[in-house]
């Protein structure tokens, strides 16, 4: 074996790091791997609610993170058919964390990085993809990876798969999934911000286009085009004038970077996939994150749920490395423990998702009614708490 540690986490992501710092805290060795050169990356869980923000100040890293450049956004408004339906700020859903953080992902996980610096039993290697667990009589010992292309191994009491939706580890490890849904596809742009615009996350149903419009960090406006799965294909087949048209019809706010566009370039695709592996844990290996549960975009709580399995994954696979039991029941207990929320927030989302991706005249008219009713009667609030800031 190439390097030997307590604990191989495959991935660098906002799940694999927590976790990584965590127990680089209580004195694990630690060896992160990412298949990346760096944290670069864009349109990627940008968007952290009240629930990320009170989990980080529970595990302490909270003040250290609101030193890096952030936006907090307050507001929230719901527009259908150009009536606005509901209207709310996040205080009133959150007092104890009264915005949703905008932090590029790049500077949250180079916050992270900075934390682990402490820590000399921390190690992250970049350029290093994991491709397979290492098996010894039926159990995982370490993960073999390509370290800049070179083959490794690296032996590990504990191996985890944090590597997101695109697993290798779920994949090579024969890990099953019990659901894979595929609702919606997001389509991405960013605008420069108009003067004065403020700090509100905005969701627009209307009869044609379903969008919504974020304020980003630093100056800048992001936007999302809420499309059936594989919309974006159909734009493409149809030329770039078609998108332009649609932009042009959505919302003024889209003119200038309507009327520029000369190709897709600008443009980046997220599927809105969901899914759960039916069991996460297997002696010495266990998926943490979106590799063990991707969430749907709706509600935009992806990195909360992937870093509430990390931190509970930190404290059970702590006790496993004192106990000497590293079981797959013995990891199990993070399944048991997150599994409850991760499934009720999946199935939040569904009926979100349903409303956002309905078809035809008809069915969009009852969408928009259902969710008119849902604003008044206060549910839409009632359903936003559960998904923003968790179970009260
Ligand atoms: C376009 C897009 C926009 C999103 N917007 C939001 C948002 O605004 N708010 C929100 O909360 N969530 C959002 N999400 C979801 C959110 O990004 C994820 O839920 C969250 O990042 C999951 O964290 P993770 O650490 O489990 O996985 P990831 O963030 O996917 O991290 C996995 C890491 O593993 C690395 N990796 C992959 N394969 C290997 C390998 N074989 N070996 C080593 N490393 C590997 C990857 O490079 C990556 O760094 C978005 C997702 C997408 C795709």
């Amino acid at each position: 074996m190439d390097r030997e540690v307590d604990v191989c986490i495959a991935g660098a992501g906002p799940a694999g790091m927590v976790l990584g710092l965590l127990l680089a805290r209580q004195k694990f060795r630690v060896l992160v791997l990412e298949r990346h050169e760096n944290f670069d990356r864009e349109y990627r869980g940008d968007v952290l609610m009240p629930r990320f923000v009170q989990m980080m100040r529970r595990v302490g890293l909270f003040e250290s993170l609101q030193r890096y450049p952030h936006l907090k956004l307050d507001g929230f408004e719901l527009i259908i058919r150009r009536r606005l339906a509901a209207r709310f700020r996040v205080s009133q859903l959150s007092p104890e964390a009264p915005f949703i953080l905008w932090m590029p992902q790049p500077v949250l996980l180079g916050a992270l990085l900075d934390q682990t610096k402490a820590f000399p039993n921390f190690e992250i290697w970049f350029n290093a993809a994991a491709r397979a667990p290492i098996r010894e009589g039926g159990r995982t010992v370490g993960l073999e990876a390509l370290l800049e292309g070179r083959p490794v191994r690296v032996r590990a009491r504990v191996s985890v798969g944090a590597e997101g939706r695109v697993s290798v580890l779920r994949r090579r490890g024969g890990f099953e999934l019990a659901v894979e849904e595929h609702d919606f596809d997001v389509i991405w742009f960013t605008i420069p911000k108009p003067k004065g615009y403020d700090n509100t996350v905005r969701v627009f149903l209307s009869a044609n286009h379903n969008y919504l419009i974020l304020p980003k960090y630093p100056d800048h406006i992001q936007c999302g085009l809420l499309v059936e799965p594989g919309g974006f294909v159909r734009y493409r087949e149809a030329g770039i004038d078609s998108l332009r048209k649609e932009l042009l019809d959505a919302h003024p706010i889209f003119r200038d970077f309507a009327e520029g566009l000369t190709n897709f370039k600008l443009f980046s695709v997220l599927a809105a996939k969901a899914d759960r592996v039916k069991q996460w844990a297997q002696d010495g290996l266990i998926l943490v994150g979106d590799a063990a549960h991707t969430c749907s975009p709706a509600g935009a709580i992806g990195v909360s749920v992937a870093v509430g399995t990390a931190i509970t994954a930190a404290e059970v696979i702590a006790d496993c490395l004192r106990s000497g039991d590293c079981s797959k029941e013995a990891l199990g207990r993070v399944q048991a423990l997150r599994e409850p929320e991760v499934r009720e927030i999946q199935r939040l989302q569904r009926p979100i998702a349903g409303l956002i991706v309905a078809q035809g005249p008809l069915l969009k008219a009852l969408a928009a009614g259902l969710l008119f009713l849902a604003a008044r009667t206060g549910l839409f609030r009632r359903i936003q708490r559960r998904i923003m800031v968790g179970p009260s």
